[in-house]
Order: C-alpha cells, then structure tokens, then sequence
C-alpha cells in the first residue's frame, strides 16, 4: 500500500483513495479481502494517511461489490468504520463472473445484449438498495470487447436518472485502455450524458499494482475538460467536494 503512496506522489496527485473490493459472493473470494480483513486494511490507510500527511491525502474506501444475497451482512461489515468513500460495482450476474477471464466460455454462451440487460437490471437495484458514493466502472459489460445493440446502449442512458436522482457520481476508470475494451470506462458517449445529466465523476485508475496508479489520467483529464468538466469529485468521510482539472500542458 506504501508503494502505491510512493506512486501516486511521483504521478503529481494531490490525493490518493483505496478502493480495494470487499466481495461476499461465494465466488469472488479471490478477487476479494475477507471481511475480517476490513479492520487492518482500514487502520493501515489511516496510519499512512499520517505518515504521509505532508505530502499527500490519503483516503480509504471500499469497492462493495452488489450481491442482493449479503446486502445486510456487507452493512454489518462496514458500520463501524469511517470511510471516504464507498464505490458500488457489479461484478457478477448470478454465478457468472463479468470480468473474470475465466468465465469467458460461460459469458459466450448467452448473447452481450441479455448480458448487459442482466447488469443493468442488478445496476438498478444496487443504486436502490446501497449507500454507495460511486458507481464504479459504469459500462465494465465491454471488458472483452463485446459490445451491446444501439437499443441496450440505451439503456445505459436510463440508469443516469437513476444516479442523478440518488446524487451519485460515476467513476471515470482508465483501466479500460488496458483491457480489450479499448477506452475508458465509461465509454465517451455515456462520459457526456453524465456531463448533461449534471452527474460528478471521480478519477479511478483501477490499480492492481503500484505502477498502475494514475495511468492515462493525462488523457483521462483531457476528455473530462473536452466533454465540459473543469473539476472531479472527491470524498472526505463520504461528503463530496470538487479538485479543479489543473490546465492543460501546453504541447512544445
Ligand atoms: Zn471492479
């Protein structure tokens, strides 16, 4: 964890938010910590928070994955902590693991179109049911490449009311570029929507490791100031405030 503090202060960041998952579902267990490693994984933030104090903010949050079968146990887990931030993610549609590589000839079976239907469906119901800050990787269904009709991408569309109505802000996560998706999560299109819906974004690089933190935020800023954003959203003990995009760097 220091070292992804050591990263974020070399990439020029004012602020640095783990957001590492918190899964229940049965499995997502290695994607996951347990939840009786909350309590270390929370004191630890804090404490680099302090030890970094002069240098960078540090906050904490969890990625709580949506499982209607856990929602009151995952309460339970978090109740007694003060994070910065919870983000809200959809990960699995029943037993089927939407971005696991391992469940590829699984998600093959059923057509992108049912697959994305099912996301939103459970997208809709976490936005109902959770106290969640962020809607984390809003359009993840595209991972591997697979792409919705024009009649499911919109309804994508329909799920912004649902965010704007609930105040919630959505996730810009640059680890789509790294993934056969090819761009950003959410896509440009979806990015502007959020922009007419009057929906924040916060930046996310979605680190798996030290060296991740912060990659394509350079274009990642870029679109944000292209599509009408002149800041992101950031949480402190889980009220918002806006970080103003610093100007552009000038090409030679
Ligand atoms: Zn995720």
């Amino acid at each position: 964890m220091e070292q992804y503090i050591q990263q974020a202060i070399s990439a020029g960041l004012s602020e640095i938010c783990f957001l590492d998952h918190l899964t229940l579902h049965e499995r997502g267990r290695h994607m996951s910590m347990t939840p009786s490693d909350v309590p270390l994984y929370y004191q630890t933030i804090r404490r680099l928070g302090h030890i970094y104090k002069n240098d960078i903010l540090v906050k904490a949050g969890l990625e709580i994955d949506y499982d209607p079968e856990n929602l009151s146990e995952i309460k339970k887990i978090i109740q007694p902590y003060d994070f910065d931030v919870i983000g809200g993610s959809v990960h699995f549609i029943d037993k089927m693991n939407i971005v696991s590589s391992k469940d590829t000839k699984l998600r093959e079976q059923e057509t992108i179109d049912v697959i994305c239907a099912d996301y939103l469906f459970l997208m809709e119901e976490m936005i109902e049911n959770m106290a969640i800050d962020v809607i984390c990787h809003l359009d993840i269904t595209k991972k591997f490449g697979r792409r919705p009709s024009a009649a499911v991408k919109e309804k994508f569309e329909d799920v912004l009311s649902k965010i704007r109505y609930k105040n919630l802000a959505v996730e810009l996560n640059t680890s789509g570029f790294n993934h056969a998706a090819n761009e950003f999560y959410p896509d440009p299109d979806l990015l502007k929507k959020c922009f007419e819906n009057n929906i924040r974004v916060t930046l996310g690089s979605d680190a798996h490791a030290p060296g991740q933190v912060a990659r394509h935020f350079d274009e990642a800023m870029a679109l944000l100031r292209e599509t009408g954003y002149g800041a992101v959203t950031a949480f402190h003990r889980q009220a918002d405030y806006d970080v103003p995009l610093p100007a552009p760097v000038k090409q030679l």
